[in-house]
C-alpha cells in the first residue's frame, strides 16, 4: 500500500515537507525553512530516501535542504532555473537530476509528469504515476499573467497549496487599489523574481508608465532568455516596457511610479531610494513583512502603505483544481486551519489532514 507522510507543511503555516512511499520507493517533496527563519523540518523519524523533489525556490521549500544528509543524500530533482538558486555546495551539480517545466519525466525510476504552476519562474507541480495518480501541487496560481498555469492531469491524491484559504478577492479587484494608491507616484518595493514584472504588465495594461529598478530590468532580460517560461503576451508586453524605460541615470520624479527591489527595503535598490528619498518615500508593500525591516518600520509609523497582491490559489481555485483533477484525496497544505474553515467545509469528506495517508492502488 502506497503512504504519504505529512512530515511539514500541513494544519499550520509550516515548511513544506512531504514523504511519498510507494513502488518500492520512498520520495521526498520540497525541504523548507520558515516562515521564521531556523524553523525546520523534524527530519529524526525519516527513514532515507531515493529522491528529493522540488517545487520551486523560495525559501519555505528549499531553505532547509542542507539537511539533505539526514536522509541519505540523494539525487535531487527540480528544474534548471529552481537549481540555479541552489549552491552547489549544497547539491553537487551530480546529484542533480534536471525535470521539465512541463512534460514527462522520470523521477526515481517512477513515470511523472511536471506542468508549470503559475507561482515562481522555474516552479512546478509534479504528477507521479504511483497508487491511482499522486499530484504534489507545491505552491500555485492560475492568476498570473506572467507565469503560465498548466492544467494538472486527473489524479487520485493530490497535496495542494491552500495558503489563501477562505480568500477570493482577484488580482484584477487588488492591481486597482493599488493603481489608485499610487496614482500621484509610489515605490513598490516588490521581492524577486516574479512580481515585479507581473505588476508591471498590469500597468502596461492600463496604460499607466512605470519605471524599473536596474535589478528589475535584469530579472526581465533573464525571465526574456528562458523559453517556455512566460506567456507569449507578457513576453511582448516586458519587451515593450523595457523599450520605454528612461536613461538608467536620469533623475526621479515624485510623481512616477517605480517597481524595485528588495521587498522589505531592506537592501538593494529600494533601500537606496528609502535612504535618499527619507520621508518622502511613498512605499506601497505587498508581501509578507518580516520583523525588523524597514518596510515593518515605515507601516508601523504609518509612512508606508501594505496592499495584497494574490500569489496563491485563492478558496474558490482549490476548488477548481479539485474538479479539474477529480481527486479523491485532498491535501489542504500550507495554511493555518483557522484561516480555511470554509474552504474546508467545501472540500468536506475529500479533504484529509491526517500527519499519515493511505493512496488506494
Ligand atoms: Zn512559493
Amino acid at each position: 500500500m502506497a503512504k504519504l507522510t505529512c512530515v511539514s507543511g500541513v494544519g499550520d503555516k509550516s515548511p513544506a515537507c512531504f514523504i511519498l512511499e510507494g513502488a518500492g520507493k520512498r520520495i521526498m517533496f520540497d525541504l523548507g525553512e520558515g516562515p521564521e527563519p531556523g524553523v525546520f523540518p523534524d527530519l529524526s523519524k525519516v527513514a532515507p530516501c531515493d529522491a528529493i523533489v522540488l517545487s520551486h525556490a523560495h525559501i519555505d521549500h528549499i531553505g532547509a535542504l542542507h539537511l539533505n544528509d539526514q536522509v541519505g543524500s540523494p539525487p535531487v530533482y527540480a528544474t534548471e532555473l529552481t537549481f540555479s538558486a541552489i549552491p552547489i555546495s549544497i547539491i553537487p551539480p551530480e546529484r542533480r537530476k534536471i525535470l521539465p517545466l512541463y512534460g514527462s519525466c522520470m523521477i526515481a525510476g517512477i513515470k511523472a509528469q511536471t506542468g508549470r504552476c503559475g507561482h515562481a519562474p522555474g516552479g512546478i507541480w509534479v504528477y507521479l504515476t504511483i497508487g491511482k495518480g499522486f499530484i504534489y501541487s507545491g505552491d500555485w496560481s492560475a492568476e498570473s499573467k506572467l507565469l503560465p498555469y498548466d492544467q494538472p492531469p486527473q489524479a487520485h491524491m493530490i497535496v495542494t497549496d491552500a495558503s489563501y484559504g477562505d480568500r477570493n478577492q482577484s488580482l484584477s479587484v487588488q492591481f486597482e487599489a493599488i493603481a489608485e494608491a499610487a496614482k500621484n507616484g509610489a515605490i513598490l518595493s516588490v521581492p524577486e523574481m516574479g512580481r515585479g514584472p507581473e505588476i508591471a504588465i498590469a500597468f502596461w495594461n492600463k496604460k499607466i508608465p512605470v519605471r524599473l529598478g536596474p535589478d528589475l530590468c535584469q530579472e526581465i532580460r533573464t525571465l526574456l532568455s528562458i523559453e517556455h517560461l512566460i506567456s507569449d503576451e507578457a513576453r511582448e508586453i516586458l519587451r515593450r516596457i523595457l523599450q520605454k524605460q528612461p536613461e538608467i541615470d536620469a533623475p526621479y520624479r515624485e510623481d512616477e511610479i517605480i517597481i524595485t527591489t528588495d521587498a522589505n527595503a531592506e537592501s538593494g535598490h529600494s533601500a537606496e531610494l528609502l535612504q535618499e528619498l527619507g520621508d518622502q518615500a511613498k512605499f506601497i508593500f505587498t508581501g509578507h513583512v518580516p520583523d525588523n525591516t524597514p518596510a515593518q518600520q515605515l507601516l508601523a509609523e504609518n509612512k508606508a502603505r501594505w496592499l495584497p497582491w494574490n500569489v496563491h490559489p485563492r478558496y474558490q481555485d482549490v476548488l477548481d483544481q479539485v474538479k479539474v483533477t477529480k481527486a479523491e484525496t485532498v491535501v489542504p497544505a500550507f495554511v493555518n486551519f483557522k484561516n480555511a474553515q470554509k474552504l474546508l467545509f467545501a472540500l468536506g469528506d475529500v479533504a484529509s489532514t491526517d500527519y499519515e495517508i493511505e493512496l488506494s492502488e
